[in-house]
């Protein structure tokens, strides 16, 4: 080590030095003292790398080795302890359902419903008729019922844990007949066969990846089958030369063989959404009457409500469900069963969840409406006169996202938007880091702003960002 180096490491400020001058500040009040003990010791020992890593290139200034400098740096984090860390941000994606944006946004009814329910106590698990322990899914269970003609239902956390609680209460030990086309694996990390082995059945692989006949099931079920499931590929489709069973004949096979059926349908959907210009798609009614014993689906994808996994089915099997002591440890919140039963109402009438189901609502707005929100969008940025971005309107796709209908192209308007001396890459950043973020497509030259996910009440923070970052350094 050089002179220089050592001289300068005298120069590191004491813990003592830098407390004080928090304890001065006030700081000390806003978080455990220990914890900022520990922020000073990590502040130091960064300024102490510091001066190893530069000796020879540069000196340090006595000023970055200040005690009043490192006071500085420990109140930025102390600070940043007290701001939400979970931030509102803009869509500008036009994934509808973005997993990492927290898919669904929910209707306004939910959204009070949350309200009036946290705020106070509620009859989550008391049965107000007779004045005894009530369930936390019968709040629920007829509504779903009535829209989808089950015979019975249950709801837990989200749909991986049901998937895992129906495989755990019905194949337990037992072989789980899945074909190989449809051992996927979705996002964050939900691997079909992963869950089955946590939930203690044994998969029996059939059928190949791109062809499953019905004999295929038939010659693997045996002694030891405790179930027959089929799963929704969702992001991933398999196309040419293929073939998969039909519900219809996997659901006759298990009446004949008195195997339970279970269907994943990952999204699951009440409405038909090919009058709106997609691919058919069954409906969790459809797939229900195709006679399955049990379907799982999400409470945040099409459905468009809060995140929850819900469980449809045949009574005897549902009661079975609800009695595994698994299920106590999967289940549903109460802010989640007032949002939940909120968004469900809207589905009694197809036409209402259209209106009313944000997820529902973005999935189904013709180009037409998307291109006058642009148009809005743009005139009001226009009018900005903005010195250092070119925006122009061009035409997109927009996707479901969540795994939802993957291969459909869902034709939108886009904001083209490139900043003069500044990369897209660079540009996209800045978005992130503005007061609301706000998320946007980065293409090669430019940002994008896919209009169909930004809501006109966002516009206010797109108007401001950009002004913002117009009126702001890093335009030299
Ligand atoms: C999305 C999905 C899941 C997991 O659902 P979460 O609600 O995200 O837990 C399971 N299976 C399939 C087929 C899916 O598409």
């Amino acid at each position: 080590m050089d002179d220089t180096t050592i001289n300068l490491l005298k120069q590191l400020p004491k813990i003592d030095e830098i407390v004080l001058i928090l304890e001065r500040d006030r700081l000390l009040d806003l978080a455990p003292r220990d914890f900022v003990v520990d922020t000073c010791r990590s502040v130091v020992a960064e300024m102490r790398g510091a001066v190893m890593a530069v000796e020879k290139k540069k000196t340090v200034s006595l000023q970055e080795l200040s005690a009043e400098t490192a006071a500085h740096r420990v109140r930025e984090r102390i600070e940043r302890l007290h701001t939400p860390s979970l931030q509102r941000v803009v869509n500008a994606t036009g994934i509808i359902l973005h997993t990492n944006l927290g898919r669904a946004p929910l209707c306004e009814e939910a959204l009070r419903r949350i309200v009036e329910i946290s705020r106070g106590y509620s009859n989550i698990e008391f049965d107000l008729t007779t004045g005894k322990r009530g369930l936390r899914y019968d709040h629920v269970r007829d509504i779903l019922c009535a829209i989808t003609e089950a015979e019975d239902a249950v709801v837990v956390n989200n749909n991986a844990a049901a998937v895992l609680l129906v495989l755990n209460t019905l194949a337990m030990g037992k072989e789980a007949i899945v074909s190989r086309g449809e051992l996927i694996e979705i996002g964050g990390a939900f691997r079909i066969p992963e869950v089955m082995e946590k939930s203690g059945a044994i998969l029996k692989e059939v059928g190949t990846t791109n062809r499953t006949h019905l004999s295929d099931y038939e010659q693997a079920i045996g002694d030891n089958t405790g179930l027959i499931l089929k799963v929704h590929t969702s992001n991933f489709r398999i196309a040419g030369f293929t073939e998969d069973v039909e519900l219809s004949e996997l659901a006759d096979l298990g009446m004949k063989r008195s195997l339970p059926v279970m269907n994943d349908l990952g999204s699951g959907c009440f409405i038909d959404l090919r009058p709106y210009g997609f691919d058919r798609e069954p409906t969790v009614q459809e797939a229900l009457k195709s006679g399955v014993d049990i379907v799982t689906f999400s409470g945040d994808k099409l459905l468009g409500g809060p995140q929850a996994g819900i469980i449809l089915g045949r009574k005897e099997i549902i009661e079975r469900v609800k009695k595994n002591p698994l299920n106590r440890a999967l289940r549903i919140d109460k802010l989640t069963i007032a949002a939940l039963e909120a968004t469900m109402r809207y589905y009694l009438t197809n036409g209402d969840a259209l209106a009313a189901v944000p997820g529902m609502k973005l999935l189904t707005t013709s180009v037409k409406a998307v291109e006058k929100k642009a148009r809005k969008l743009l005139r009001i940025l226009k009018n900005l006169s903005l010195k250092h971005f070119d925006i122009v309107l061009k035409k997109g796709n927009s996707m479901a996202g969540g795994g939802s209908l993957p291969t459909q192209e869902i034709p939108t308007v886009l904001l083209g938007i490139t900043a003069r001396n500044m990369s897209a890459g660079r540009l996209g950043e800045r978005l992130r880091f503005l007061d609301v973020p706000v998320i946007a497509r980065i293409a090669e030259e430019e940002i994008l702003f896919d209009i169909r996910t930004i809501d006109e009440s966002e516009f206010v923070f797109i108007r401001e960002g950009l002004k913002h970052l117009d009126g702001h350094d890093g335009f030299t």
